[in-house]
């Protein structure tokens, strides 16, 4: 089983990329931030825990966020591979995942790292709307919907993310600007780590990141 992971700031595109990359390459898309937002609507044990933190922009503790992703490894245990985004978002997750990598007998074949400066990222987030059906994304200012505040695709209303005002936009880059610098040194070193630019439009960047993958030997559609 392999596994993809996909680091880079909120509102680095990183949740667009990852749904386009887990379809192209057979993948299953993780995103640690839709899994918590749903518990939260289920109102799951693991939601009401992880609602305080993700209300305040804070990380969710580690040991909440590894038994998440040991739960799904295992649901999904027959799977070709996972794509990972939004995890690991701190080095004991990193560590976290490496045990259960091994248990499961998976390994991480590539780090994709977004980067993309935070001006950027504050502009996009704050501006940012999602159907509250089908999930599609909006920006009102670089892909708005044709009629405003519906979905494109089904009409359904559109919604923003209640930790997307700027304040919680702030703290929560701040809070990822503290713990990426350790986490791309943890997969750097053993090179795993690379960096594409997430400027542009959605193409331009996963072309970007099927050719990094490609050069680094991982882009390979068959592959298990
Ligand atoms: P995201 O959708 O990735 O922007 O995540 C939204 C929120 O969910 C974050 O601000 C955190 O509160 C929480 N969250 C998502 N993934 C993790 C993770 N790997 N570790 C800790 N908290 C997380």
């Amino acid at each position: 089983m392999r596994l993809l992971i996909l680091l880079g700031a909120p509102g680095s595109g990183k949740g667009t990329q990852a749904k386009l990359l887990a379809e192209y390459l057979g993948l299953v898309h993780l995103s640690t931030g839709d899994i918590l937002r749903d518990e939260m609507r289920r109102g799951t044990q693991l939601g009401s825990q992880a609602n305080q933190y993700m209300t305040a922009g804070e990380l969710v503790p580690d040991v909440l966020i590894l038994d998440m992703i040991k739960a799904k490894l295992i649901l999904d245990s027959m799977t070709r591979g996972f794509i990972f985004d939004g995890f690991p978002r701190t080095v004991a997750q990193a560590k976290g995942l490496d045990r259960l990598a091994d248990e499961v007998g998976a390994r991480i074949d590539r780090v994709i790292n977004l980067a993309i400066d935070d001006e950027v990222v504050v502009e996009r987030l704050i501006a940012r709307s999602g159907c509250s059906v089908c999930g599609a994304i909006y920006n009102d200012v670089w892909n708005p919907p044709r009629r405003a505040g519906f979905c494109d695709k089904d009409d359904s209303a559109l919604i923003r993310r209640s930790d997307d005002s700027e304040s919680v936009v702030r703290n929560r880059l701040n809070i990822y600007r503290q713990q990426a610098k350790p986490l791309e040194e943890y997969y750097s070193h053993r090179a795993l780590l690379v960096r594409v630019d997430g400027y542009g439009m959605t193409g331009q960047v996963l072309a970007r990141i099927l050719i990094s993958l490609e050069a680094s030997g991982t882009n390979d559609r068959t592959q298990v």
